[in-house]
């Protein structure tokens, strides 16, 4: 490499934001529908927007009421080299449309049926791609599990950090200890002792991690939102994530009235549980009527959000940090990469530091103040946390819509006007390298799943089959 070339590789690696970034968030910006071209919204400005693997896994261990996979899903045999072909595939699309860095699930069904030395190499071959991926799991699996993942074949990490999401509610058969929960207190301790696993992984071999705690919301438990919230909140959870049922996937395990559940009623729960507000107006991924996000630092027991949306101030460094920072990343860079990258954006924009200087000190201030935050950190009570609730929307309704999109055709009918909308703005996509195609999860889940299983379960039987039982995989 030549002097020149190898200075240009250091002056793009350095730079604060990646052409290919600003590229894909360009093409998402203009790509999203106007309703959502809000100044607090993320796609487009910082963010393309989450990612997910789809048929690289669908098999599971556990049942749940609602289930999101379709009905062959568990007639499909785990097999770990077709998931890191399957997951490599996907990536690499992914990294070709949407740029450099995303976040992105390992999901489909079960992710710890899966040898960890196949979990090991998809996770690599996500990283590969420049995703930062999360593994989603129903958490009934060992330590032993984890550190298979995490390490490599001499017992040293293979990974500085891991991710996992880990779905615990009551509406979920099978797990070991607690089969048929009655309620969701019964699962505090078997939530306790997942996310404690990540605390021996750090202490025992100095790997971090971002864990995440899932639920699914139905009639049935929503009113134990509000307790679930307040346990997990002393568990060392990062993210606390809920999904209002949908009638998607598995219409055999649709038993109970999902429709009575709304993503207020369930954020004014978690409110509840989290005793006060968590204000999450001021910024947005995608449609509000898909998700609602709150980030912010918990000092001691309370939550103050990063951004009060109430405050004009703190709207105006909103404003300025997604103009002049957005699409900025720095995961997966070396520490020295992050500082050049942070020195070059701040000299890009002096006006700019007394802005985010008065914005850290209202911030500070809603904490409590330097001393608060400083002893919360002394008792190690100090970290960021992040509420979310994302709602799926149902089969029914998104079948006929995504039918009509790809006609091109736009309906007068309010309710499939309304799932045009959301489904342009989707915030979390799923990759189709064979057709040139990013899918939404909710129309990867209604209309696609079904007919992709059903190829799945013809190329990996878990016994024989006869061809006459099987339907052509999808095309999409
Ligand atoms: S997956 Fe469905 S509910 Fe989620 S953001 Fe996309 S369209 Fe909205």
């Amino acid at each position: 490499m030549t002097i020149a070339a190898f200075l240009r590789r250091i002056e793009l690696a350095t730079r604060p934001i990646h052409p290919e970034s600003r590229t894909a968030l360009a093409r998402r910006w203009a790509e999203l529908p106007d309703h959502v071209k809000t100044p607090g919204q993320l796609l487009g400005k910082a963010a393309v927007g989450c990612e997910g693997t789809h048929g690289v896994f669908p098999k599971c261990n556990l049942t749940c009421s609602p289930c999101y996979h379709s009905a062959d899903a568990n007639k499909v045999r785990v097999d770990g080299s077709h998931t890191v072909r399957a997951v490599r595939d996907q990536m690499e699309y992914l990294r070709s449309v949407r740029g450099p860095r995303a976040h992105a699930q390992l999901i489909g069904g079960e992710v710890s049926l899966l040898p960890a030395q196949d979990h090991a190499a998809a996770l690599l071959a996500m990283r590969a791609n420049g995703r930062e991926p999360m593994s989603m799991t129903h958490g009934d699996f060992d330590y032993q599990y984890l550190l298979d993942v995490a390490l490599d074949g001499d017992g040293k990490p293979r990974f500085g950090k891991v991710s996992f999401a880990a779905h615990f509610d009551s509406l979920m058969r099978g797990r070991r200890g607690a089969v048929r929960p009655h309620s969701e207190a019964e699962l505090n301790p078997f939530r306790a002792r997942f996310a404690d696993m990540f605390v021996d992984l750090k202490r025992d071999y100095g790997i971090s991690s971002y864990i995440a705690h899932n639920m699914t919301v139905t009639p049935s438990n929503v009113d134990q939102v509000e307790e679930v919230t307040r346990a997990v909140l002393e568990m060392p959870y990062d993210m606390l994530s809920f999904q209002p049922a949908a009638y998607i996937g598995d219409d055999r395990r649709w038993t109970e009235d999902f429709g009575d559940v709304t993503i207020d009623a369930v954020w004014s729960r978690i409110e509840a549980g989290a005793g006060q507000r968590l204000p999450w107006q001021g910024t947005q991924f995608g449609d509000v009527r898909c998700n609602r996000t709150s980030v912010g630092l918990r000092v001691g027991a309370a939550f103050t959000p990063l951004l009060d949306p109430e405050d004009p101030a703190d709207l105006a460094a909103r404003d300025r940090v997604l103009e002049h920072f957005g699409g900025m990343i720095f995961g997966g860079a070396p520490k020295t990469v992050v500082t050049v990258k942070i020195v070059r954006a701040v000299l890009g924009h002096l006006e700019d530091v007394p802005v985010l200087i008065r914005f850290a000190a209202r911030m500070l201030k809603r904490a409590g103040g330097p001393r608060r935050v400083v002893a919360a950190a002394y008792g190690r009570r100090l970290g960021f946390k992040t509420f979310v609730v994302h709602n799926f929307m149902v089969a029914a309704e998104v079948q006929p819509a995504w039918t009509l999109m790809e006609q091109g055709v736009v309906s007068d009918d309010p309710k499939i006007r309304e799932t045009h909308e959301r489904l342009g703005s989707c915030m979390y996509a799923m990759s189709h390298p064979e057709t040139g195609r990013l899918v939404p999860a909710c129309v990867q889940h209604s209309a696609l799943d079904q007919a992709e299983n059903a190829g799945l379960r013809k190329m990996l039987p878990i016994r024989p089959v006869s061809s006459a039982t099987l339907t052509s995989p999808a095309s999409v």
